[in-house]
């Protein structure tokens, strides 16, 4: 069993409280990890405020945050591998799928390393002739980065690395059922050379996030997880006007049209879907299919279902794991049986896995779904696909529109007008076309309507991580009339 402390001011520290982290494949405790208090909360944001305030972080330039960045990035793709086993361990997603994650999080690093001597400020071309002025992109401050169980070090990344790009310090906390990595990290950020007080973790129970996003320290909360969860961090976040970004659910269509490629639409499906047990933020949930090819892609998307290989998430051949935890697997069995009493019916899975029980749930797929009951209203988080059919364009439009959430979309057509008339009138933050599940250190990730606000990843994200300040300097040296605004 593996046991640890909070990492604060560059070091671990004995925890007053601890809990146990449960490897969802085979249900026991594999790590003990700190459950914070509002006291050690107190600790960490003091040391984060220190470090920002006036420590060395605060005087160094932005080519030796950027140096410090690469330093982390080398280490991180040399310990890939160990992180991964690390993070399938406690969130039991697919080893390779988590693997492809940690090779893929020093581009991240790197990239915001190359930006961060390229946040500069404009000259404003004055209306005033007795003015020069000019604006600085200045670090927000102490960042409290609030993640969930499903991604843990790909979800902190798409903050920490603009966040310290700018110039600020953090105070993490991630989920009750994940802290092992962010706590085996916070290690390689003191051995890339980060000064302690720029990167802190209190693990702990939601309790310990709330104290976060009151902290008047804190100057920012950057948090990724549920709607209703994210509305509760906005509204305790307003009392001291925190800034926030939210990276919040999701209900995206994936749109298939009667002239897409079925066999390749079909395996994107499978892919928004299946992938990580359903348990992505970005799920592909909602199936909008033409009338005219219903029941052909449903053909191929049940056939390639039924063969999905559920197993051991270290497993070379294994496709799909358990879900993550007991509530998640009871929230996944609840709303299967609400759809089938608001009249879904079951094409395929619909039960626990037989032969592995545990936390396997069958991948499933539900049909003569419509848009207005609750299994294509809410967000399950888990492997539940909701088919549900369309007219023509416009019809389908306006059933992937109509939900409250706006993450992402999918368009699987062959008609290029099509393709791009169709992306433009959906209200969601990412579109792709005749893909699905596809993400970019450089490009902008967020949600339209209550999927979140703010985007993460891209140029865009660095200015959640700084304000702007504006600079007038008086060229004449004369006075003015000090009864008129200037
Ligand atoms: P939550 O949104 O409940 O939790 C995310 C993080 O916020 C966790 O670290 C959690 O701590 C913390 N937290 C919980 N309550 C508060 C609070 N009042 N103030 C500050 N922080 C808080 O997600 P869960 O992990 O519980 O998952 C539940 C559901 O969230 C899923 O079923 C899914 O629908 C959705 N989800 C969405 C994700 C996304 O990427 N958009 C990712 C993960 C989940 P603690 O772990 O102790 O609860």
């Amino acid at each position: 069993m593996r046991e640890y402390g909070l990492f604060i001011d560059g070091q671990e520290v004995p925890a007053s409280h601890s809990m146990k982290s449960l490897n969802p494949y085979n249900g026991q405790p594999w790590a003990i990890v700190p459950d914070g208090t509002e006291e050690e909360v107190d600790h960490a944001v003091a040391a984060a405020r220190r470090a920002f305030d006036t420590g060395p972080w605060g005087r160094m330039t932005a080519q030796q945050r950027g140096a410090l960045m690469r330093s982390l990035a080398d280490i991180i793709k040399r310990d890939a591998e160990e992180l991964a086993r690390i993070e399938s361990t406690d969130n039991g997603k697919l080893y390779r799928e988590m693997l492809g994650q940690w090779q893929y999080l020093p581009e991240y690093y790197y990239y915001y390393a190359g930006m961060a001597d390229k946040l500069q400020g404009d000259t404003v071309p004055s209306d005033r002739p007795n003015f020069f002025i000019y604006t600085r992109r200045e670090a927000l401050g102490v960042v409290g980065a609030i993640t969930p169980w499903n991604s843990p070090m790909l979800l902190l990344t798409f903050k920490l690395a603009p966040g310290l790009a700018a110039g600020c310090t953090f105070v993490v906390k991630p989920s009750e059922h994940t802290s092992v990595s962010t706590l085996e990290f916070a290690k390689r950020m003191t051995e890339a050379g980060f000064p302690d007080g720029v990167f802190n973790v209190v693990t702990g129970m939601g309790h310990v996030g709330a104290a976060l996003v009151k902290h008047p320290g804190v100057d920012k909360i950057a948090f990724t997880g549920a709607t209703e969860t994210g509305k509760v961090i906005a509204a305790g976040a307003a009392r001291n006007l925190t800034r926030v970004s939210l990276e919040l659910g999701g209900k995206s269509p994936n749109i298939v049209f009667e002239d897409a490629d079925l066999d390749v639409a079909a395996n994107g499906v499978i892919a928004g879907i299946f992938g990580a047990t359903g348990q992505t933020c970005m799920a592909g949930s909602r199936l909008l299919v033409q009338e005219s090819v219903h029941d052909e892609l449903l053909e191929r998307i049940v056939g390639r279902t039924r063969e999905i290989r559920l197993g051991d998430p270290m497993a070379a051949e294994t496709e799909m794991g358990p879900v993550a935890n007991q509530p998640q697997l009871d929230k996944v069995q609840e709303y299967l049986e609400v759809a089938l009493k608001d009249g879904a019916k079951v094409a395929c899975g619909g039960k626990l896995d037989p032969m592995l029980g545990g936390l396997f749930v069958q991948p499933t797929v539900l049909i003569d779904v419509t848009n207005d009951m609750r299994i294509a209203r809410e967000e399950v988080f888990g492997p539940i696909l909701s088919v549900i059919r369309f007219k023509d364009e416009a019809d389908a439009v306006r059933i992937a529109n109509d939900t409250r959430f706006g993450l992402a979309a999918a368009v699987w057509t062959q008609n290029v007008h099509r393709a791009h008339r169709v992306a433009h009138q959906l209200r969601a933050g990412t579109v792709w076309i005749n893909a699905y599940r596809v993400v970019s250190y450089a490009t902008p990730f967020g949600g339209y309507k209550e999927s979140g606000i703010g985007r993460e990843n891209g140029m865009d994200a660095i200015r959640e991580y700084t304000e702007t300040k504006s600079v007038y300097v008086e060229l004449t040296g004369q006075p003015r009339d000090p009864f008129t605004l200037g």
